[in-house]
């Protein structure tokens, strides 16, 4: 049997794992709900026997298995080998997540933090094909951003580059507060977990946002996209809103990396193009030089659901550098 890779996508609320071979071809997935027991170590054997019994499912043997890719929710340790306290996952304090799999699989394990590993991803198999500077953003829960510079993924000092969502946007006193302590953060703005708290609180009982979350769901961003697209005014509102705060995140990158493409997962790429796209390219280049904005393309994410399979995937094809 032909060698393969395994690639696992280790998410809050869904486990999704793949084998595959070094062109992204994917041969054999499942996925199951996460479903944390609050003991790691219950988790891990979990986890190893879904990636088992997938190997031989696709008809290898763990022998066939050159490596096994892990995206994680962050962040991982400077050694980028433990996984500390993801907040989706209870009880997972300081977890040493490859060690654990490679003494149960007898296999190499690579672990990546989760918009590192979507960076990955879309630059080899999505939107971010052929560019050497490629910055992927995710605005899930949190906001991070994947950096790929002069055809790499970049890691930085300790492996923390690429929290985005931390940088300042807003200052002082009304500047939103965020959930790592500080005020005023990119991810305070367009953070998923953020705005449905904030549309929780502020959306009025007239607005269509409401409709769309039916039988006392929580209100998200979904709903405010499906009622900004029946033009309603609250929702068309908070959308401008969460792209003006985009836009300030995207400038501050451009300044700074000057990437010829930003990939926008998540959120955009559900509103997209009138929506979100259009307004926020607009912003970006009427506050950048005119050098760094021409250069500069802002894409929706590709992948779409194909994602979760080809991020742990890519993690273990892709050969550290
Ligand atoms: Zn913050």
């Amino acid at each position: 049997m032909s060698a393969v890779y395994v690639g696992v996508d280790l998410g809050g609320t869904k486990v999704a794992v793949s084998v595959g071979d070094r062109a992204g071809t994917v041969i054999a997935r499942t996925v199951r709900p996460t479903e944390p027991t609050g003991t790691p170590e219950s988790d891990v054997a979990r986890l190893s026997e879904d990636v088992a019994r997938l190997v031989a499912r696709a008809g290898s043997a763990l022998s066939d298995v050159l490596a096994i890719g892990i995206s994680a929710p962050g962040p991982l340790d400077p050694t980028g080998r433990r996984l500390l306290a993801p907040p989706n996952l209870p009880g997972w304090d300081d977890v040493p997540l490859a060690s654990a799999l490679e003494d149960r699989l007898g296999r190499p394990v690579r672990l990546e933090n989760d918009a590192n590993a979507a960076a990955l991803a879309e630059w080899r198999h999505g939107a971010g094909q052929g560019f050497a500077n490629a910055v992927y953003l995710t605005m899930s829960t949190g906001v991070g951003a994947g950096l790929i510079l002069d055809g790499r993924l970049y890691r930085g000092s300790r492996g923390a580059a690429g929290e985005l969502g931390h940088a300042r946007v807003a200052w002082g006193e009304d500047a939103e507060p965020c959930s790592c302590g500080a005020r005023g953060c990119l991810e305070a703005y367009v953070g998923g977990g953020a705005w449905a708290r904030r549309l929780q609180k502020i959306t009025p009982t007239s607005s269509a946002v409401r409709a769309h979350a039916r039988n006392g769901e929580q209100i998200t961003p979904v709903h405010v996209v499906l009622a900004a697209r029946a033009g309603d005014e609250f929702a068309l509102a908070e959308l401008a809103r969460f792209n003006d705060y985009l836009a300030r995140g995207i400038v501050n990158l451009a300044f700074t990396l000057a990437p010829e493409v930003v990939i926008l997962g998540t959120i955009p790429t559900a509103a997209g193009e009138d929506l979100c796209f259009t307004p926020v390219r607009q912003q970006v280049a009427s506050n950048l030089w005119r050098t760094i904005a021409d250069g500069l393309q802002i894409v929706p994410a590709a992948l779409g659901k194909e994602l979760p399979y080809l991020a742990g995937l890519v993690v273990a094809t892709t050969p550290d550098t």
